[in-house]
This record gives structure tokens, C-alpha cells and sequence, in this order.
């Protein structure tokens, strides 16, 4: 083992557990929960009554905001957040990076006594404005102004972060420019929440329901996986691009299976602790920890809440994860393959609906009007996975997830839904206009309509899907581990939205035409059914007779970022988005642009580290030994020496020859056109790097070990 590599493993071993870390030792967790938030209990006791209630609306049914309370709402928040220590506020937002950002003001104002007090402000709670000029814009803002503001989301509510010192307010908002294109992932993901209610009432309403509004859910199983801060330090492809780039299999990768669901070390458990206990302070309801199938890899759960919220608390849950770890010299990693030859980490994103008398619209009911809208909305949802299969792919494109999908550890790039056994057969037999009464017993009849009351499996679940139904919630698997919810979120609501709409038209023209409601229903249901159930897959989606068959059915199989992201600016897609006044042409142009720079940029960073590390790094080493060998043959040599020499220098060689085309290939290939760039890339740049990574591997087999200069994969994965 090289020296620095020994070096590592002492550091690690005397450091023993804790660190940093003191515990809130046998705190009853109902005690701390939601104590940094500025929450329904606060705002009760905190604000007069009617300003509370003017408040709750415009949190409850979205309705815009009522000015004139914000003066009471921001002096009620500051002094709540100043009892708790803070000292300054921030406009915590979502720009297109991917990120949060934050700019952080103090509640001081100077008085002419020389002292001072704090102060904050209705206008300075409701509008912030953050230099916008550094922000990623697509293009926006070339056409319209520079600058941009932050405005108040009172529907995800506002808390505190504390830090060694002191606290700040942190203050969700939504980020536009002057002229109000969105430039941030917040702003469109409201806009699909309010096409989404508006739609999804009124269905639920033509079917007979009393609701008064309907809103999505979401609930966001996250992988990641943990190493020590000192191997992190050593490897410049993690630091700079948060893969490594090279590294042989580890003896011992996940082939025994024993890590998924093992006993959780001491030392990550007490991460996860000291993880959630600050999460329950910020209100955030983490429901599930364990460990992943790959070594080192782990996952977190919260329990589903309203989608926008769900997506800022997924936000915080990877920040307050990236600071803990380094509390614990740990070194957490998002990226979505970390390591290649295991698995990579993904985002389950577990979706829903739920309606203003708290049902899941998703929840097959017991009775029958409950589950003609369950039937119907389930239609709906088949023919927006359908008609928008590349909108599904497309909000999980980015170059990490691309190592992921496909490569029969997620989900393959072909968008498909399953539904399980049960609810398979019925739609079939819908589509069929076969009569599935005979086959169950206690069926419930409804016109036409039948739907036994389903069993409720959470057994059948079929890990290959991409959008699988799981008793009463979609759960779409592609996600990238790395990747802000926002997006995906936002595509579904709006496509859903669509179909609610699409299926409301056709049971208002039945119904119009003399049907019945439930013959209208059960017409629409079969109709509808019959165009889009080819979307339906319940089999294997790893197999190879899967790939020729969804070919058959006509379906898309995008496999990399840019396949994905040539069909993103198509004319439906673009129709979709500004009927639903989701996104303009311009903000769905500017993210489009914004996709394929970053999917170049993070190649390009790759490309780099690959070429610099092969040639600075590996290929000294690999020299070094050559020359051992060498001088030790000098003396006595053989045939097998004599083969070995020649089996490194043989592979030393391929090596300098695959970082030599390498070079050319980024001499030469450079497209002005940025979509032609990001293919140039994909077919011929990321070839080449697994060309040098393939040489460079080989040698870490034969070279000393004591030469390697890079961590291994089996003392990052298994030493922690
Ligand atoms: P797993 O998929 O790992 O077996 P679970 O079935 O326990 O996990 O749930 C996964 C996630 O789905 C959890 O975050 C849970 O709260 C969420 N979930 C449950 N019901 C809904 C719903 N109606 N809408 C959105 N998410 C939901
Ligand atoms: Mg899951």
C-alpha cells in the first residue's frame, strides 16, 4: 500500500467515532419537531386571528396573497426567529444550477442613539432582490432585463438555520425576472400545482365529489453513499466530479449481498442521527434509514407531503446531509454512479393526489363512486405516461443519470407503467370489454364500469419499472440520486393535468350526448384505455424481449441525455406548457439550452480530469514499476518475468495510446452547435474516456501496491 494510502487508513482508524459530533442525548423527538419552523402552531398563537386566517387561504387554496397582512406576517416572523437567535434573513431560492441559493441580509438597523434594532419588513419578507446577472438564464435574459426578484412562497413555510454562531431566517421564494419569465425550478412547479388543481377539481367535481380543490403529493426515497473525508481527499475525479473515474472492482463489491438492510455501523448510524434530529427541527419527517444493496451506499426516507413542500424538504435533506457528513469526516456522495460495477444511487419519487377532504385519489375505494373515480383517474394518468413518455424521460436526463438508466440496476430509458397483476388483468379486460365480475367476489357494479375492490399488494412490486403503480401512489424510479425533484414533479403535474382535462371533455361531451355519468365514465375509461394501455408493462423491464417488444409498441427508448434532449423543444410539447401556462416558449427554450450546456460542461470536466489524471497520476506509476521490474531483472530473468514486463509495458502503451486519441478527439471535435457538441460528446468523448479507464484499470492489477497512488475502491467502499 503506497504511503499516503497507509497514511489514510491510520487516520481513519485512531480517529475512532464521534468527532464533532454531541448528541441531543434521549431527546423525546416530539419535543424538538418543527421547533425551527415557522409553523401552523406559530403562526396560531403569534398572529391576530384574521391575518392568520387571510394567511391560511392563500396556503390552502393557493389564493394570491393578501398585501396588506404582510407588515403583522414579517414582524410576527422576526421576532419569533430573533427569540430563537437569528440575527439575519434570507430569500432562500432555487435557480436553474440545480442548487439553493441564498443572500443573507441582517434584521439591523442602526438608531440615533448610537444602538441599534432589529426590523424587518412586509416588503422585505414579500420581495427580495439578488443580483440575478450570475445566475444561469438560458438566454432570458439576453431579450428582457438582468435583473430578477425573489417573491414569498407562503405555502412552504419559513424556518431557521442555525450555525456555529448564530441563525439566520430562511425564507422560500420563487425566483423571476423583472418581466416574469421564471428563472428558477420553483416558479413552474407552483404554476403545474395550480393547472393541476384547477383540472383535478374539476373532474373530481364532474364525477360527483364535494372537494374543493385537489393537490399533488410527493414522497422522495433518497440513496446516497458515504465515505471517509481522507480517501474523498485523495481522489481529484471525486472532488471534481463527484465519480471516480478509475478504479478496479473491489474484491469484495456487493456480490455476498449482505450490506442491503444489514446492521447500520456505528458511525454512519451516528451521521444519521445527528442527520435527522436536525431534520425533525426543521420540520422535515424522515421516516426510514437503511442501507443500500452496494457497499457504502445508504438511503433516507421522509413521509409523503404535499409536492411542493416535498420538494424543498428533499432540497434541505441533501444539504443538511452534505454539512453533517463533514461534521463526521465523512464524504457523502450524490453523484448518481459514484463507483462503477455496483450499483448508483437513485430518487424514488413517489406521487400522488390528494383532494381537499383528504382522500388519495389514487386509493382504490370501497364504494362505487369512489372507484369509478379511482378507474378514471387511473385512466388519466395511463395516457399522460402515454402521450408524454418523453417528457418523463426528459426530466431525468442529466450525463450522471445516464450511467444509471438502462444498465439493469434502475429502470430501463423506456418509459412504461406497471400496475401490477391485479389491475393489470382489469385493464386488459376493459380494453377487452370483457365483464371482470365473474372473477372476484364482492365486485362492485357500475354501469358497465366493474372494479373489484383490489387487494392492497405491496408485495408484487416490480423494481424494473420506470412508473410503477404501488397500491396507491405512482412511483416514478428514474430519478437521478443528485437531482432537484423540482423538474420531474413539475412535468407530471402538468401531464396529469392534461389528461384530467382530456377525460373531463370527453365525459361532459357523453353526458351532453344523453349518457349517464357512469356510462359517460365507463365509455371514456374503455376509449381511452384502448388508444394508450400499450404504455402497460407488468414483465421484466431489464429483458432483452422487453426492448424488442416496447420497439414493437411503437414506444420510445431515449437512452442517453441528448436523445432525450432532441425531442424536448417538439410542437407538443411546447403547446403542452403554454396551455397550461407552466412554461412559456422562452423559459422552456432557456431550460432546454440550460440542459445541454451543463450536460457538455460536466462531460468536459471529465473529459479533463481523465486526460490529467491518466497522464500525471497513473502513468508514473505505472512507469515506475516498468522500471522496477526492470532493474530487478537485471540480475536474474526469466520468460514469466520477462512476460510480465512486457504485459505492463504492453499495457502502459495502450494507455498513452488511448489518452493520445483522446487528445485528438478533443483537438478536432469541437461543434459550434451546442445539441451537435453534447452528441459529439456522448458518441465519441465518452467512448474514449472508458477507453483510457479500461487500460488504466488494468494496470492497478499489475502494478505494486505499494506504487498505486489512488485510493482503491476496496478501501473507500469498505473502510469507514
Ligand atoms: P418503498 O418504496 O421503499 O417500499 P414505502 O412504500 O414505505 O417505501 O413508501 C415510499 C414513499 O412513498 C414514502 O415516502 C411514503 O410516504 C410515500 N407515499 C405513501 N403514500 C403516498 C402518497 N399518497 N403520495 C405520495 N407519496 C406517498
Ligand atoms: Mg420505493
Amino acid at each position: 500500500m503506497s504511503d499516503l494510502r497507509q497514511q489514510i487508513g491510520r487516520t481513519i482508524a485512531s480517529r475512532g467515532q464521534a468527532n464533532n459530533y454531541q448528541p441531543e442525548i434521549n431527546k423525546d423527538v416530539t419535543e424538538i419537531y418543527g421547533n425551527y419552523v415557522f409553523n401552523e402552531k406559530i403562526m396560531r398563537q403569534r398572529l391576530p386571528k384574521e391575518v392568520y386566517k387571510k394567511l391560511k387561504k392563500t396556503i390552502t387554496n393557493h389564493e394570491p396573497l393578501d398585501h396588506s397582512i404582510a407588515e403583522i406576517v414579517a414582524s410576527a416572523m422576526k421576532d419569533w426567529a430573533t427569540e430563537l437567535g437569528a440575527s439575519h434573513y434570507t430569500h432562500w431560492f432555487q435557480p436553474l444550477t440545480g442548487a439553493t441559493a441564498e443572500k443573507h441580509d441582517a434584521f439591523l438597523v442602526p438608531d440615533e442613539n448610537g444602538t441599534a434594532i432589529q426590523q424587518f419588513s412586509g416588503s422585505a419578507l414579500i420581495q427580495g432582490e439578488p443580483d440575478a446577472s450570475s445566475f444561469p438564464s438560458g438566454g432570458i435574459r439576453a431579450t428582457f432585463e438582468a435583473r430578477g426578484y425573489t417573491a414569498w412562497d407562503p405555502t412552504s413555510p419559513a424556518f431557521i438555520r442555525k450555525s456555529e454562531a448564530g441563525a439566520t431566517l430562511f425564507i422560500p421564494t420563487a425566483f423571476c425576472s423583472y418581466t416574469g419569465e421564471a428563472l428558477d425550478k420553483k416558479t413552474p412547479l407552483l404554476r403545474s400545482e395550480a393547472a393541476l388543481t384547477k383540472a383535478g377539481t374539476r373532474l373530481v367535481r364532474i364525477l360527483g365529489s364535494t372537494a374543493t380543490s385537489v393537490q399533488s403529493t410527493a414522497g422522495l426515497e433518497q440513496e446516497y453513499f458515504l465515505i471517509d473525508m481522507e480517501y474523498y481527499n485523495a481522489r481529484p475525479d471525486l472532488i471534481a466530479t463527484g465519480r471516480t473515474l478509475f478504479g478496479a472492482p473491489s474484491y469484495k463489491g456487493q456480490s455476498m449481498e449482505d450490506h442491503y438492510f444489514g446492521a447500520i455501523k456505528s458511525r454512519i448510524l451516528a451521521f444519521m442521527e445527528d442527520t435527522e434530529q436536525y431534520l425533525y427541527k426543521l420540520g422535515i419527517p424522515i421516516k426510514t434509514r437503511h442501507n443500500e444493496v452496494a457497499p457504502a451506499q445508504y438511503e433516507v426516507a421522509p413521509i409523503f407531503e404535499h409536492a411542493n413542500m416535498a420538494v424543498d424538504h428533499n432540497m434541505l435533506v441533501m444539504e443538511v446531509m452534505r454539512e453533517k457528513a463533514a461534521k463526521h469526516k465523512l464524504k457523502i456522495l450524490l453523484h448518481e454512479k459514484p463507483f462503477a460495477g455496483i450499483n448508483g444511487s437513485g430518487k424514488h419519487c413517489n406521487w400522488s393526489m390528494s383532494d381537499s377532504l383528504g382522500n388519495n385519489l389514487l386509493e382504490p375505494g370501497k364504494t362505487p363512486h369512489d372507484n369509478l373515480q379511482f378507474l378514471v383517474v387511473l385512466t388519466a394518468i395511463i395516457r399522460a405516461v402515454d402521450k408524454y413518455a418523453k417528457l418523463l424521460r426528459i426530466s431525468v436526463a442529466h450525463a450522471g443519470n445516464d450511467h444509471r438508466l438502462g444498465a439493469n440496476e434502475a429502470p430501463p430509458a423506456i418509459i412504461s407503467a406497471y400496475l401490477g397483476d391485479e389491475l393489470g388483468r382489469i385493464v386488459e379486460e376493459l380494453v377487452a370489454g370483457v365483464k371482470t365480475s365473474s372473477r372476484a367476489k364482492g365486485n362492485i357494479q357500475l354501469g358497465s364500469l366493474v372494479l373489484p375492490s383490489l387487494p392492497k399488494d405491496n408485495t408484487d412490486r416490480n423494481r424494473t419499472s420506470p412508473f410503477a403503480f404501488t397500491g396507491n401512489k405512482f412511483e416514478f424510479r428514474a430519478l437521478g440520486a443528485s437531482q432537484h425533484v423540482a423538474v420531474p414533479v413539475t412535468f407530471i403535474n402538468t401531464i396529469v393535468a392534461d389528461s384530467l382535462d382530456y377525460v373531463s371533455d370527453q365525459i361532459e361531451a357523453a353526458m351532453k350526448g344523453g349518457a349517464s355519468l357512469s356510462d359517460a365514465a365507463d365509455k371514456v375509461v374503455k376509449e381511452t384505455l384502448k388508444v394508450h394501455h400499450r404504455v402497460v408493462f407488468n414483465g421484466d423491464g431489464y429483458s432483452e424481449d422487453w426492448q424488442n417488444e416496447a420497439a414493437k409498441r411503437g414506444l420510445l427508448n431515449l437512452k442517453t441525455t441528448p436523445d432525450a434532449l432532441v425531442k424536448m423543444m417538439d410542437q407538443d410539447v411546447v403547446d403542452l406548457f403554454e396551455r397550461y401556462k407552466v412554461l412559456s416558449k422562452g423559459e422552456l427554450e432557456a431550460r432546454y439550452n440550460i440542459k445541454v450546456e451543463t450536460y457538455i460542461k460536466a462531460l468536459d470536466i471529465e473529459v479533463n480530469a481523465t486526460r490529467d489524471m491518466a497522464r500525471t497520476i497513473i502513468l508514473p506509476a505505472a512507469l515506475k514499476y516498468q522500471g522496477q521490474l526492470a532493474a530487478a531483472m537485471a540480475g536474474y530473468s526469466s520468460v514469466p518475468q520477462k512476460q510480465l514486463l512486457e504485459k505492463v509495458g504492453k499495457t502502459t502503451d495502450a494507455l498513452m495510446g488511448t489518452i493520445a486519441e483522446l487528445d485528438h478527439a478533443l483537438e478536432k471535435g469541437h461543434h459550434k452547435d451546442a445539441l451537435h457538441h453534447a452528441q459529439y460528446t456522448k458518441d465519441k468523448l465518452v467512448p474514449l474516456m472508458a477507453a483510457v479507464r479500461t487500460q488504466a484499470d488494468q494496470l492497478e492489477l499489475l502494478v505494486a501496491d505499494e506504487l498505486w497512488p489512488l485510493p482503491k475502491y476496496r478501501e473507500m467502499l469498505l473502510l469507514s
